[in-house]
């Protein structure tokens, strides 16, 4: 197990640059995601780890050694990709051996191997079928078992799961989870679907046009999203982003389709905004019907058009049109909602009352795009509190103390 750092890492093509002043720490052992949109740079920065890319300015460290100009071979990782890149001539068994083969591996010891690592990977009754015989999510199980079997200080993945179809790649998804737990290998693992991020990554680096927009845990992504990329990347469907006029010193937020008062561990933040805008975020999941949350403190309603309703078992998500007085000019917002609750097609068009819970807002600054900072003693729980809460008595305690 290895650590990999980069450190102001950059890689340019010519004059085209694909990765900038990339800074990003992996410690042994970890899993981490990268995660971005279609050419963002993500299969760049993997391919610069394993050696198969050069690097134009910067350091990668994998361990305690400057890796650079370290060959592949060299580099002591195992890489498994999309297209499985199975030798179709060969069977299971030689696929999965052929790495300890040129290794010049005894037989008998890289039988012994193989076996091994067939059996959690449920390939023991293949090992003599060709690839051509096994189905889509088997060949990527060999691809895995071929990775696994030389032992790697690091794994190495770029969207292993790409060509499988959804419920395989829900299973898939959980075994090399599981299979991370067992051998505890450090892991970057690169897709552009962020519901693999989230389920698989101790970490996430979410990646926009050659940058870091955010390297965090899935949970801290998910709560405090440092930006509005991040912010309408992460979450199904992602976040409501739209502007909100600011006013009253920073104490009221105003949308065509609802007014606020700004939360408290917000308002040091909104008060520079007086009289202008910010960008305020708010859940699909934080907005539904009042009568299906009754622990939102402090509801707000939003009045919009209902323009569509998509009905998904366990939850229906309702598309709002929400424009007030200026017709076009509007924001659509989505809200889920349990599905009894779910509007009848009859009811599209019609105007639609919603509810969202205040405190679950999020803030962004509407020229930098980047969150707004938040008052220090409630910004962990990212909860709205009107009463002092206890961290505030024991402020407010310190401060009498000291009078
Ligand atoms: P991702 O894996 O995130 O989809 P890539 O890392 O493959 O993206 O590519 C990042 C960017 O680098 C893309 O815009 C791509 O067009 C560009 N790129 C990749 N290889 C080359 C190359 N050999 N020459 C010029 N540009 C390249
Ligand atoms: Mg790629």
């Amino acid at each position: 197990m290895k650590s990999i750092e980069f450190k102001n890492v950059s890689k340019r093509y010519e004059d085209v640059s694909v990765i900038e002043d990339l800074n990003m720490t992996i410690e042994q052992g970890e899993f981490v995601v990268l995660v971005g949109p279609s050419g963002c740079g993500k299969s760049t920065t993997l391919r610069m780890i394993a050696g198969l890319e050069s690097i134009t300015d910067g350091d990668l460290m994998i361990g305690d050694v400057r890796a650079n100009d370290l060959a592949p071979k060299d580099r002591d990782l195992a890489m498994v990709f999309q297209s499985y890149a199975l030798y179709p001539h060969m069977t299971v068994r030689e696929n999965i051996g052929f790495g300890l083969k040129i290794r010049k591996m005894p037989q008998a010891e890289i039988d012994k191997k193989v076996e091994e690592v067939a059996e959690p990977l449920g390939l023991s009754q293949l090992l003599e079928r060709k690839p051509k015989a096994l189905s889509g999510g088997q060949r990527q199980r060999v691809a895995l078992g071929r990775a696994i079997v030389r032992n790697p200080s690091v794994f190495l993945f770029d969207e292993p799961l790409s060509n499988l179809d959804a419920e395989l790649r829900v299973q898939m998804r959980a075994e090399i989870s599981k299979l991370h737990r067992q051998l505890k290998t450090t892991s970057i693992y690169v897709t552009h679907d962020q519901i693999e991020a989230m389920t698989m990554g101790d970490k996430i680096a979410v990646l926009n046009k050659g940058h870091i927009m955010q390297f965090g845990s899935p949970m801290e992504l998910y709560n405090f999203p440092k930006n509005t990329f991040v912010a309408g990347f992460i979450g199904t469907p992602p976040m409501n982003l739209m502007k909100v006029k600011v006013s009253d010193h920073g104490k009221t937020l105003t949308h065509a389709s609802f007014q606020i008062k700004t939360p408290s561990r917000w308002r040091e933040a909104t008060e520079k905004f007086d009289g202008g805008e910010v960008i305020l975020g708010i859940r699909p999941e934080k907005i539904g019907l009042l009568h299906e949350h009754d622990d939102w403190d402090v509801p707000a309603h939003i009045f919009g058009k209902l323009e569509m309703v998509e009905t998904l078992g366990h939850e229906a998500i309702v598309h709002l049109i929400c424009d007030g007085n200026k017709p076009g000019s509007g924001d659509k917002i989505l809200a889920k909602i349990k599905p009894k609750n779910s509007p009848t097609m009859g009811l599209l068009g019609e105007h639609y009352e919603v509810t969202f819970d205040t405190r679950a807002i999020h803030l962004f600054d509407p020229n930098t795009e980047h969150r707004l900072p938040e008052s220090r003693f409630d910004s962990q729980t990212s909860q709205e509190q009107e009463s002092p809460t206890a961290k505030q008595n024991y402020v407010l305690s310190l401060e009498s103390q000291g009078n």
